[in-house]
Parts: structure tokens; sequence; C-alpha cells
């Protein structure tokens, strides 16, 4: 019940009698709920958990610390119950989690309560991770990685994006991942110039970069690499901007540290590209906090101004991108330490040529 302590803090300081919680991964990191419906009520002395006849034996089971209330007609009409039972003034709710039609019936739903947004209330404390968090992204890591060694070397001309993005999707379900992490992208040849190009009819040629991003979710912590190859021969171009984008990430890999906002860590790679001409080139933030979500924050981004701390978990994912030509991009994850960070992808990050 420690995340239970840590979010009643919270009710402290923002002056709540209590507060719903109503996004999925919130009411898992809260509770230990997994199920797919249910919403907390946690206040000074109470933790609530509404769900279902579905789910009351799982529950009982993952929840033991919260008292289930189970659902009468609806969701929200028993959540309005419960709150007027409780006698609770000032609620807060996540306004970043919540629809507009579900808020007009909370709103509707009971008189004389004032109803607090409250933005990012949970996410802030699954900013930085607990031993048991952090060693199932270690794991979902390595299952990426062992999933890595297997089908990269399987890549060849004459397979679809699409091929290669079955295979590794298929390879990470073997292994027991819970599913991809997101869509996997495989952008092959000039369509490596778009950051997020999904898998593709594309069939592979010779001479073509390839940027594989792809990841697992394993016990509801997800992973996320990638890596660019080449098939076959490799022109000095390529070998050109494969060095940079890999300097890049190296260099960020070792000047990161506790105390550096998500700014500065930003910076120590968006210099060397800068320096070499490409800042325009690399359009995105340099990396993103990871955990029961795959993009989280705090952000590696020149926007960003969240001082980096022990057991915070990033990518980091510097790129360059050229129009008409294609992309490199080279992601690992890394958790922040006392002194820096520990990367715990393990894939190979040499210019790797296929024939
Ligand atoms: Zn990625
Ligand atoms: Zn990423």
């Amino acid at each position: 019940m420690d995340r239970v302590i840590a979010l009643r803090k919270k009710l402290v300081e923002y002056e709540l009698d209590g507060i719903l919680v109503t996004g999925p991964e919130n009411r898992r990191y809260i509770s230990g709920f997994t199920g797919s419906h249910g919403a907390l009520l946690v206040g000074k002395d109470q933790a609530i958990i509404v769900t279902d006849f579905r789910y009351i034996t799982q529950v009982l089971d993952e929840a033991p610390g919260f008292q289930l209330r189970r659902q009468e007609t609806d969701m929200l009409s028993t959540i309005c119950k419960s709150i007027l039972e409780l006698g609770w003034k000032r609620v807060g709710y996540e306004a970043e989690h919540l629809v507009v039609r579900d808020y007009l019936l909370l709103m509707n739903g009971i008189e004389d309560i004032l109803w607090e947004p409250v933005t990012d209330l949970v996410s802030q404390l699954r900013q930085i991770k607990d031993h048991s968090e952090i060693e199932k992204i270690r794991q979902a890591v390595a299952l990426t990685d062992q999933v890595w060694r297997e089908v990269s070397t399987k890549i060849r001309p004459g397979l679809s994006e699409r091929d290669v993005a079955f295979h590794l999707e298929m390879e990470m379900r073997r292994k027991g991942a819970q599913g991809p992490a997101f869509t996997t992208i495989v952008a092959s040849g000039p369509r490596g110039a778009l950051p997020h190009g999904l898998a593709g009819e594309r069939v592979l040629a010779p001479g073509d970069l390839v940027v594989v991003d792809f990841g697992c979710i394993l016990e509801g912590y997800h992973s996320d690499m990638t890596r660019t190859i080449v098939l076959g021969s490799l022109d000095s171009k390529q070998r050109e901007i494969y060095e940079l984008v890999l300097n890049a990430q190296l260099t960020a890999i070792d000047g990161l540290k506790p105390g550096m906002t998500g700014r500065e860590g930003d910076s120590l790679a968006r210099d060397v590209i800068k320096n070499a001409g490409y800042g325009e080139q690399f359009g995105h933030g340099l990396g993103h906090s990871l955990g029961l979500e795959i993009h989280e924050n705090p952000r590696l981004s020149p926007s960003d101004e969240t001082i980096l701390a022990p057991g915070m978990v990033l990518t980091i994912e510097p790129g360059i991108y050229l129009p008409d030509w294609g992309g490199v991009r080279i992601e690992d994850v890394v958790v922040i330490t006392e002194t820096g960070c520990e990367v715990l992808t393990t894939s190979d990050k040499q210019f790797t040529v296929l024939s």
C-alpha cells in the first residue's frame, strides 16, 4: 500500500478529500488491479475499487488492500453514490482520462461537490520507478534484445517490411510477451525518412537502410528499441550519417545524469547533430520515459524542464531523416542512476551489414 500512501500525501498537498482515479495505468499502478474496467476512490482513510461482476475474483486477488464496491446499474452512478456516502466535498478527477460525457454525468450526478481537475497527479508518482518496476522493464528489454538477435539475421532483400514486422511480433509472442508495445515500425530505403513509418508493402532492396523500431509488453511494462541496418554494401553517405547518429547517442549515454533537466539531456545529442549540420533533420525529442505506458513523462526534449532523478527510465533515440534518401535512428532504454545512467538494451550498435 506504499503507493496509496504516496497518493494520500498528494491529496493533502492538493487539499482534496479524495480522488477518482480512472486512467487504466494509474488504476493499475495504485491498486495492482490489471483488469480493463474499474475506478478507484482514494481518500484520507479510504481505498475503494469500483468494478463489475466480471472482475470480482480478480480484484480480491490483485488488490487485497482495497475495499471492493460492485458496480450497480452503471459505473458512474455507483461512483456518485459512493462519494455521497463518503461525504467528500472536494474531489479530484483525472482531467486527462475523463471523457466529456462522463464528466458531465458526474457533475450532474451529485450536487454540492467541488470537482477539481488534477492532471498528471498519479503519473507524477509513476515517474520514478521502484526496484520491481525496473526489473520488469529490464526483462521486457531483454526479451526484445533476444528477438532482435534472432530475427535481424534473417532480414534480407525480397522480404517486405510487413514480413519483418510479422517475424518480430511473432517471436515476441513466442517468447512470452503479452504483445507488441506499439505498432512495429519497419521503414526501408527512402521510407526511412518517415520517423514513424509503419511497416508497409515495400519490398526490401539491396543497398537499403532499414529502420526497425519495436518493443514488447511484459507484465504490463514496455520495452522500446530501434536499430538501423543496411542490406548489402553501404555507401559513404550512409556510413557518415550512421556514425553521426551513433556518436550522438553514445555522447548522450555518456553525459546523462541526475540533476540535469530533460532539455539539458536532449541537448547532449542534439548539439552533436547540430554541429555536424543536420540539426534540422533531427526533428523530434531525444527520448521519452516508459513504464506501464510506452510514452511517459518526463521527456528528453527541448521543452522539458523536469529534473532527472535516479529511477527514471528513458529512451535515448536520436535520428536523422533526409527526404528521398532515408533515415537512421538508434534507440536504447536507460535507467538514471545516482551517478549517470545504465543502459538496459544490449543489442549491438555497430553498423550491421546484412547480405
Ligand atoms: Zn522506439
Ligand atoms: Zn521510443
